[in-house]
């Protein structure tokens, strides 16, 4: 079922979002060659935990396999869901993390890709087309609007530059999970989907590569990486539909 969230219960989304927006800021402060993953991590969770927050993703999933940490960092090839640990980051590396924060029950889910240093042109592209991609798909979230617009938005915009679209992975509700429906997938279904409203908040977050689409799950049971090693980038906002259009909740203005 598809819930639609009240003023105050957006008002607390926006506090989680804003909780998030920032870990991402700090992180993209931080980071710079020779810097692991798992102090990214680290001042991630402090920051979450002290803004009064908890984090979404640290013991999400299975309980014989929970995630084990507060970001998910995934590197290069990496598409989305990389575990941090000891592994130092390279110049030249790109970097997607992807951060939740829960604040008072309410969530918040927010995602960017960032280069170490200079990156090739093509994949400073293939980073700046997913971005438009989920702005895309974000300015489709119009009360009015169906779900199928939105993806179709965001596969208008990839499409052109020839790049990979992940379709294992899609965009999702929000509220008091993390994942709730309705899925937003990021290319077309061939059905409109759901009639947007206000009061209904999504996670908007495309996938795409330099490749093909196609994924794996590596061995620690998270890590999803594109099946023929290309390069991924993945952004991400959690947003409302509200009666003036969408509103991005994920921001710290
Ligand atoms: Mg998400």
């Amino acid at each position: 079922m598809v819930t639609r969230k009240s003023r105050r219960e957006i008002e607390k989304m926006r506090v989680a979002g804003r909780i998030v927006a920032e870990v991402l800021a700090l992180v993209e402060s931080e980071l710079r060659p020779g810097v692991t993953t798992g102090h990214l991590d680290r001042l991630a969770e402090r920051h979450i935990r002290s803004s009064g927050a908890v984090p979404s993703f640290k013991g999400y999933g299975h309980r014989s396999n929970p995630f084990p940490a507060s970001l998910c960092v995934s590197i290069d090839d990496e598409v989305v869901h990389g575990i941090p640990g000891d592994r130092a980051i390279k110049p030249g590396q790109i970097v997607s993390i992807d951060a939740g924060a829960i604040y008072d029950g309410w969530h918040g889910d927010a995602a960017r890709t960032f280069v170490v240093g200079e990156p090739r042109p093509d994949v400073a592209k293939l980073i700046d087309t997913t971005r438009l991609a989920m702005m895309a798909g974000i300015a489709a979230a119009l009360p009015g609007a169906n779900l199928g617009d939105i993806s179709a938005a965001i596969e208008d915009t990839a499409a052109p530059g020839g790049y990979g679209i992940v379709r294992q992975f899609v965009g999702h509700g929000i509220g008091t999970e993390m994942h709730q429906e309705p899925q937003v997938p990021n290319y077309r279904t061939g059905v409109r989907g759901l009639k947007l409203a206000p009061g209904i908040c999504l996670a908007i977050e495309p996938m795409l590569t330099l490749g093909s689409g196609d994924v794996e799950v590596r061995s620690d049971g998270w890590t999803v990486a594109t099946l023929d090693g290309s390069l991924a980038a993945h952004f991400e906002h959690t947003i409302a539909v509200t009666d003036n259009g969408p509103e991005i909740l994920t921001t710290v203005a």
